[in-house]
């Protein structure tokens, strides 16, 4: 392999192809390191979801400064990206009191409130318990399936080198040591997710990383409409950071731990991607270990498909596909950054909102890495 290089990114995800992204974009000679032979990691097990609205800090700056490259990526690398925006549906008073609050703090560009036609006429969802909703038109959606290979093959056609089946096994300033030899580079992005805690168990241990596992699966259904957008439920307003510190929230978390303890147990959350086939994508599940089990529960798939039922009001799934994804979770951190080697940054998001947050985070590492001393 050539073996000298400006800048080498260790791990082909979406967080690594960033960085490369936006190395190359400066002009540097790069190369990209992968232990598989293609893309296959979280980036293409997800919603592909750019969830920008429902961050916070240092996350909400990632994912608005991301929302472009994103849309630029999609035009030259060649894949589908849609200005959807995101729907959440409120199905109690108390989440219609949690959207009140939102709507309020961001302002009518980033939460728009749905009263309860709005929400029948725009979802197409059964009118069971719908008390309103909003709308966060800047977010953005990705075939997840789609985006990050095309962006991968767009580098290497643009004189990125991708060197797969190569496994960076330890590193030195300057040197990253490699499966097929030492390839030398200025700069280092480790970018392999969970799996750091395999390159720099010190760290990963140091932060509580762990592995997070989720129940998901792609399924088509009955709907009277397409559903035009990524949709939220009331589990959604207790998962993100931007919702976390409305005074509402507090209220929602009680009367839906109340109402499933069973689903507290598989820490559900419930929410919908459609995708450009018509199917959606529905999950998740999480159950959070170090060593990720391979076993997974039929009951965490059976509450997916009987949620969705009720919410879309039909009597028929079918169900096309099942996977269990894997992210990396660490307690209260959105990223691990370190520099555990002069010149070699570890990158790794540590929940689940990388796709929303990559671009920004990558350029932002990028130029202070590469900045002139
Ligand atoms: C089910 C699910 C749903 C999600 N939904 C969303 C969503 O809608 N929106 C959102 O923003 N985020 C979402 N996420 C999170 C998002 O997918 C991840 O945060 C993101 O994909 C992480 O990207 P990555 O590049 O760090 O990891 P990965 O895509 O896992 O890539 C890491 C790469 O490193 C490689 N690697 C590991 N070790 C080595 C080594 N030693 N040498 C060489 N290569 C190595 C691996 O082969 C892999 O290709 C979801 C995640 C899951 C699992």
């Amino acid at each position: 392999m050539t073996s000298k290089y400006d800048v080498v990114v260790v791990g082909a995800g979406i967080v690594g192809l960033a960085h490369a992204y936006h190395a190359h974009r400066r002009g540097l000679t790069v190369a990209v390191v992968d232990h598989a032979d293609r893309v296959a990691g979280a980036s293409v097990q997800n919603f592909g979801h750019a969830c920008i609205t429902a961050q916070s800090g240092d996350a909400l700056e990632y994912a608005r400064t991301g929302r472009s490259h994103w849309l630029e990526l999609a035009r030259t690398a060649g894949f589908w990206a849609a200005e959807s925006g995101t729907h959440c549906v409120a199905r109690h008073e108390d989440e219609y009191t949690v959207l009140e609050q939102f709507a309020e703090l961001r302002g009518h560009d980033h939460g728009r409130l749905l009263n309860r036609d709005d929400v029948l006429d725009r979802l197409p969802i059964s009118d069971t318990d719908v008390v309103g909703g909003m709308y966060m038109p800047t977010d953005v959606q990705v075939d997840p399936r789609a985006a990050a290979p095309a962006i991968a093959r767009w580098l290497a056609d643009s004189g990125v080198d991708f060197h797969w089946r190569t496994a960076a096994t330890s590193f030195a300033p300057g040197v990253v040591h490699t499966s097929r030899g030492d390839v030398q580079a200025g700069t280092v992005f480790v970018t392999v997710n969970h799996d750091i805690d395999r390159l720099f168990p010190e760290y990963a241990e140091r932060g509580g990383l762990v592995r997070c596992r989720l129940h998901m699966m792609r399924a088509t259904m009955p709907l009277r409409a397409p559903l035009p957008s990524p949709l939220f439920t009331g589990w959604s307003l207790l998962r993100y950071s931007g919702f976390e510190t409305l005074p509402a929230v507090a209220d929602v978390a009680a009367r839906l731990r109340a109402e499933h303890p069973d689903y507290v147990e598989l820490d559900l959350h419930q929410m919908y991607t459609p995708q450009p086939d018509g199917s959606i994508l529905l999950g998740d599940t999480h159950v959070r270990e170090i060593t990720a089990s391979p076993f997974q529960s039929e009951e965490g798939f059976e509450v997916l498909i009987t949620e969705a039922k009720t919410l879309f009001g039909v009597d028929r799934i079918d169900v096309t596909e099942r996977w269990q994804g894997t992210y990396c979770s660490a307690p209260g951190s959105e990223f691990l950054l370190e520099e555990p080697v002069h010149g070699v940054h570890v990158v790794t998001v540590t929940t689940g909102i990388g796709m929303t947050t990559s671009m920004g985070l990558a350029l932002a590492n990028v130029d202070k890495a590469l900045a002139p001393a």
